[in-house]
């Protein structure tokens, strides 16, 4: 456009455009969802602004949160609008010209080999999206703080920025003008839109309308002639009916009157605007939470593996929904440190922020959801909402509800709790299971999230008791399968004390292990720890239900309950061996071992090196060699 200032778009928004352009992608339907998307957190955000300094909203019409979606059939134009914050001059060139979001050159890779563009949402992109279903773009808006602009681009490689001196203001807003490419012909239909919104879009929590029409009854005066046709059909009926006749003879003193069909254009909200988690939760169908979490996750397909919908009373007040995604973040625990949280935090009604870190525990990072809170104060900035007391509670009381959430997985799934049981006993029992996902779930989640759990019991001490009944473990007893601690101590033998676990890098190795031997050979279960991570588990959870956890290569471990004659025998046995250790310990020297000693534990071996109570494990030690390498 002659005028304009034109801009260049940066490579990787044009290495992004060529595969939208050229994508063979058969659900176009996404650029829709991104684009009300978009409204949404622009309206989101003018309504935060307008906490601290309500006049920012302005008055009557431009005072309305609100997004309209309008359809011109004839010139194949459909338009979006929203009155929300708007864009600047250079709020324009910047978030329409430049890809921000790290992580993009990882999508473009992605998408290059073919990958799934619904995602593109999730990567700070949804914007482009619209080139799927569009040839030139018009992006019309007003901030407050700058006149009126309008960006424009037909994906060739550039943009131009020009001012709207002419156009209709906005007020404030954005309006996106979509010229349909003549492939997607299919949007230039008002139901096609009905639907699309319906599918995608019913979460947004302001109202969106579209210009639609619809059929009404009308009231017209009946003209002459039909009137005649309508005495025809009178005197027909008059002989099957005298009620009839009496009702006509009354109406004869009014005008008469037929209904005919109109057509008429109006606004048609197209969402219901209370938001999911207000709603009670036995009013919500499952089928809705799901919706829900595909809107907020922007993945269209995506289904949660478990949710939770809680309304906290008390001290603090807040309704949340937590969902358990079907998998952890990629690298969960490489990216452990980087992941941005993923729940929204409301404050009666309004958005505040999605990436309030102090909501959740690191370790429960990978959970979505909302949070709506009425005991936070509203007219304050994100810094002291931040600070704010009733945080800490609102937080205490979400990591209660998620792992609530997650013993409930544990406890609905027959394969977890009959562990142990042979399977036909498990199989008949299962007849009775109200959720058939639910056989097996636990062992997806624990796939999925065990290390999580695991950083738990490390770095959450008020809760470790209750992560360690959801920690599952390999042990000598327990197969192929996990088994819970639970099930480990319902499994002690009398008079046995301690968990006996033992670490190392496989399940075989271990079993093999000399320090296990003797225990094996007694029938004590031993954990078999080969998570490297699990060293630093034992590190922290030093004992489950008041029995205290053992490391089988170190020092002190006592097999059983010992009787006096057993006593007595080994107390002999020291005596005789006595010159031998002694020896033993002159020729490695003092500095090579802290004592050498007879010892039960063996039943085949000869000998072991053991750790003592208070150092590394052999383990541990090979894990820090590792790692200093
Ligand atoms: P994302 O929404 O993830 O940031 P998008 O590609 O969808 O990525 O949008 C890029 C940016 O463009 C947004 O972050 C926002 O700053 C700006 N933007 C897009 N649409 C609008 C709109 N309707 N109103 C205001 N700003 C918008
Ligand atoms: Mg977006």
């Amino acid at each position: 456009r002659a005028g304009g200032e034109k801009f260049e778009f940066q490579a990787e928004v044009n290495r992004l455009m060529d595969i939208i352009i050229n994508s063979l992608y058969s659900n176009k339907d996404i650029f829709l969802r991104e684009l009300i998307s978009n409204a949404s957190d622009a309206l989101d955000k003018i309504r935060f602004l307008s906490l601290t300094d309500p006049t920012i909203l302005g008055e009557g019409e431009a005072a309305k949160l609100e997004i309209k979606i309008k359809l011109d059939k004839e010139n194949k134009i459909l338009t979006i609008r929203d009155r929300g914050i708007g864009m600047t001059k250079e709020d324009l060139i910047k978030n329409l010209g430049t890809i921000a979001k790290s992580g993009t050159s990882s999508f473009l890779e992605q998408m290059q080999k073919g990958g799934d563009l619904n995602l593109i949402g999730q990567f700070g992109v949804g914007f482009y999206s619209v080139y799927l279903v569009a040839d030139t773009v018009e992006v019309v808006s007003k901030h407050n703080t700058d006149k009126q602009w309008v960006w424009e681009s037909q994906a060739d490689g550039s943009f131009t920025v020009y001012e709207d001196a002419d156009g209709e203001s906005l007020e404030r807003g954005t309006e996106i003008r979509i010229h349909l490419k003549d492939e997607a012909s299919e949007y230039a239909d008002e139901d096609k839109l009905k639907a699309l919104v319906s599918r995608y879009s019913q979460f947004i929590n302001f109202p969106i309308s579209l210009w639609a029409s619809k059929e009404v009854d009308k009231e017209v005066p009946v003209e002459e002639e039909e009137e005649v046709e309508d005495d025809v059909a009178d005197s027909k009926d008059e002989e099957e009916s005298t009620e009839e006749e009496e009702e006509e003879v009354e109406e004869e003193d009014k005008p008469k009157t037929k209904t005919t069909k109109e057509t008429v254009w109006d606004w048609e909200l197209l969402n219901d605007v209370k938001p999911v988690w207000l709603r009670s939760p036995k009013d919500v169908p499952d089928e809705d939470y799901v919706k829900f979490y595909q809107s907020l996750t922007k993945e269209s397909w995506a289904k949660p593996m478990s949710w939770a919908h809680f309304n906290a009373e008390g001290d603090v007040e807040f309704k949340a929904i937590l969902y358990i995604p079907a998998s952890a973040p990629p690298q969960f625990y490489d990216n452990y440190y980087t992941i941005s949280p993923d729940v929204k935090l409301y404050v009666r009604r309004v958005f505040i922020s999605d990436d309030f870190d102090d909501l959740l525990p690191r370790y429960l990072i990978f959970l979505k959801g909302i949070v709506d809170s009425d005991t936070l104060p509203l007219n304050v900035s994100r810094e002291m909402l931040q600070q704010h007391s009733a945080l800490k509670l609102i937080k205490k009381k979400l990591v209660r509800k998620a792992l609530d959430m997650i013993r409930k997985i544990a406890e609905d799934d027959e394969d977890d709790t009959k562990k142990g049981a042979d399977d036909d006993e498990a199989e008949s029992a299962d007849k009775g299971s109200k959720d058939p996902e639910a056989r097996g779930k636990y062992a997806k989640f624990w796939g999925q999230y065990g290390k999580a759990i695991k950083l738990g019991i490390i770095e959450d001490a008020s809760n470790r008791v209750r992560l360690a009944k959801l920690l599952r473990v390999h042990t000598s007893k327990s197969g192929d399968k996990l088994t819970s601690l639970e099930e480990y101590v319902s499994r002690m033998k009398p008079g046995q004390k301690q968990l006996y676990f033992i670490s190392g890098e496989s399940k075989e190795q271990l079993a093999q292990s000399p320090f296990v031997e003797k225990l094996l050979k007694k029938d004590y279960e031993v954990i078999y720890f080969t998570d490297p991570i699990d060293e630093y588990v034992t590190g922290q959870l030093t004992e489950f239900d008041d029995k205290k956890f053992q490391d089988a290569t170190k020092e002190d471990l006592k097999v059983g309950e010992r009787d006096e004659d057993e006593k007595k025998k080994f107390k002999e046995t020291k005596e005789e061996f006595k010159d031998l250790t002694k020896w033993w310990k002159d020729v490695l020297g003092g500095s090579e071992v802290e004592g050498v000693k007879v010892s039960k534990r063996l039943h085949r071996t000869p000998c072991v090196v053991v750790t003592s109570k208070y150092g590394w494990s052999a383990n541990m030690e090979r894990l820090m060699k590792a790692q200093a390498m």
